[in-house]
């Protein structure tokens, strides 16, 4: 075997897929595994969705780029879309969430610029939140892992501990641009933020006049059962930054912003070459056409509803090595008693892929258009990997 000419960037797992349907993939090899990760929440509608397939073949053998110099079709398309089914008046796209976020950030400050506050720059976030990988959003996100030998932080960011409006209060001064944060975290284990406190960044933003701001690179486009995650809350942000399933596994992603937020974005203060090019945009679309289909997101409710009755019993009956199942929609967390990396081992080992995340969770994260029968193979294939975990344990206390 010869060395990788890749970056070490990540410890990969030695699985090569090289196709996969529905809420399956295969490995060069043969050997067929249930997609519970979805490539960490992106193949919002499975692998090889018949109508995505033709919608971006379709395209490409009209037109692959020409620039943001250019009006694009599709984008106006689905920025009118997208603006029709949330809070938002405008739409920039991108092609990552890290640029989603970054979008909002600068777009957070401009505001605050042409409104005669320059000054008021900080974006306020909380702990175990995650934002991206670039210098802002490893800023935004805080964590010493991520930020450990990149040089300074970025200024401008500042944290605290969620839920803790003492602290945040204490933050937010005649600097503050504006509050950033995720409705569920995903990287931080499937945590969801009570609504209460939403609100109340809700009211504190207004009170300042400061903006929120909303990360739904994660949970949004039909994760948790609603379109964006804040829908279950009644709480609307100024900006929110969309990514992952959006694109339905192609590149993608947005920041959405009401038009008051946005004003100060005029020609020439942001751009991108490829974001919101035309075959992302006949993807974005497509995957729209699916997602806003009457009906499809009360189907991820109720399998959301039976995959957690069925895990529940799971749980019960393993407490030595699962503890909870916690999470909206087909956003769930599987808190972990054992290491939740042994878990992840004996899952693959039965066939089943998942993501593990912060406080010890795996998360869950199947397609949304998985069926009732697979949910009940996902669920034996869970239960397999916490007995082959149990056999371990006993194995070992065997022998010691
Ligand atoms: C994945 C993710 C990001 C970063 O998106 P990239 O496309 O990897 O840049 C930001 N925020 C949240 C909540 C995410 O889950």
């Amino acid at each position: 075997m010869t060395a990788s000419a890749l970056f070490g960037t990540y410890a990969r797992a030695d699985l090569d897929f090289v196709r996969g349907e529905g809420v399956w993939l295969e490995t060069s090899d043969g050997r067929r595994y249930l997609d519970c990760g979805s490539g960490i929440a992106v193949n919002a509608l499975g692998h090889s969705h018949p109508h995505l397939v033709n919608a971006l073949k379709a395209q490409a053998e009209k037109l692959w780029h020409v620039s943001n110099l250019y009006k694009m079709e599709g984008q106006e398309t689905l920025g009118r879309r997208l603006v029709e089914a949330t809070f938002a008046d405008r739409v920039f796209f991108t092609n990552s969430g890290a640029e989603a976020m970054e979008a909002c950030f600068k777009t957070a400050r401009r505001y605050h610029y042409v409104n005669g506050h320059p000054e008021r720059i900080d974006i306020i976030t909380f702990e175990g939140a995650f934002h991206g990988r670039t210098i802002a959003t490893i800023a935004a996100g805080g964590q010493a892992k991520y930020l450990e030998g990149f040089g300074p932080k970025a200024p401008g960011f500042l944290q605290v501990p969620a839920g803790d409006l003492d602290a945040l209060k204490a933050v937010i001064g005649p600097t503050t641009a504006a509050l950033c944060i995720e409705p569920v975290q995903g990287e931080g284990g499937i945590r969801e933020i009570p609504v209460e406190f939403l609100r109340k960044l809700r009211e504190i933003c207004d009170q300042e006049g400061i903006l929120l701001i909303f990360d739904e690179i994660q949970t949004g486009v039909g994760r948790t059962g609603k379109l964006f995650a804040h829908e279950w809350t009644g709480v609307s942000p100024d900006l929110m930054g969309v990514a992952k399933g959006i694109g339905g596994g192609f590149p993608m992603g947005c920041c959405l912003a009401t038009a008051a937020a946005s004003a100060g974005m005029v020609p020439g203060t942001h751009g991108t070459t490829f974001g919101g090019n035309p075959l992302a945009m006949a993807v974005g679309n497509a995957v729209l056409d699916v997602i806003l289909e009457p009906g499809f997101l009360e189907e991820v409710q109720r399998k959301s509803l039976l995959f957690k009755q069925q895990l529940a019993a799971v749980i019960d009956a393993h407490p030595g090595v699962l503890q909870e199942i916690r999470g909206r929609g087909l956003m769930l967390g599987l808190k972990c008693v054992r290491p939740n990396t042994d878990v992840l081992v004996k899952l693959r080992a039965n066939g089943l892929l998942a993501v593990p995340a912060g406080d010890n969770v795996l998360r869950i994260l199947p397609p949304l258009t998985i069926s009732d029968e697979e949910i009940g193979e996902a669920v034996a294939r869970i239960e397999a990997a916490a007995k082959a975990v149990e056999a371990d344990l006993a194995a070992a206390a065997a022998g010691a």
